[in-house]
């Protein structure tokens, strides 16, 4: 049974985890950044080499890209919180391993318990495979909604893939747009 903490000892924890292999490579951990108090949350893969370096999550070009969007779609800092599936930098950014991901998932589900927000949208194949669905194909369920214990789930693209392929560019902005239509009305129900 999980036992949920509150920040500092959920961060104090995560700190001094060496749970899967990853905790022996990492340079720093990655745990979120942004509102703890958010009604959104977004979910990536695992930190990057600047995100290692830094401690932050998607402060790399990925990061920069995902915030341009954001930008463009009139999102504020503060309305949302960003973490990612593994704390711990996979090295060469490789995808994390099942037995990594599923050290790992016990800092998540802490963390969306202490948020609680109610959208949370799944940046790639990853964050959708264990947040929604372990055998689902990013590119059949992407842009559709899933709904889940009084939270929307929206898998999309990882910004990271917009880099390797424009063409999935203007899919994702679709998504996102969804997301805002969802949150401006859950900010102002009518
Ligand atoms: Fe612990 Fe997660 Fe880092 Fe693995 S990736 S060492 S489980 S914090
Ligand atoms: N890619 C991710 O999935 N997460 C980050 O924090 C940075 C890049």
């Amino acid at each position: 049974m999980l036992m949920y903490k509150n920040w500092d000892d959920l961060i104090k924890e995560c700190e001094n985890c060496y749970k899967c292999p990853l905790g022996h490579t990492r340079t720093n951990i990655v745990i979120g950044r942004g509102n703890r108090e958010a009604s959104l949350m977004f979910v990536g893969e695992g930190p990057g080499e600047q995100e290692d370096l830094k401690g932050e999550p998607f402060v790399g070009p990925a990061g920069k890209l995902l915030d341009l969007l954001l930008d463009a779609l009139m999102f504020d800092k503060n309305d949302y919180y960003i973490a990612n599936i593994v704390k711990c930098r996979p090295p060469g950014n490789r995808v994390p391993t099942d037995e990594e991901a599923e050290a790992c998932l016990n800092y998540l589900r802490n963390q969306v318990y202490l948020i609680k927000p109610k959208i949370i949208v799944c940046l790639g194949a990853t964050a959708m495979k264990y947040i929604i669905d372990r055998n689902a194909k990013i590119t059949q369920v992407r842009g559709q909604w899933v709904e889940r214990k009084n939270c929307w789930l929206m898998p999309t693209f990882h910004p990271a893939a917009l880099l390797r392929d424009e063409s999935k560019k203007v899919l994702m902005w679709d998504d996102l747009k969804k997301v805002k239509l969802k949150f401006d009305e859950i900010r102002n129900p009518e």
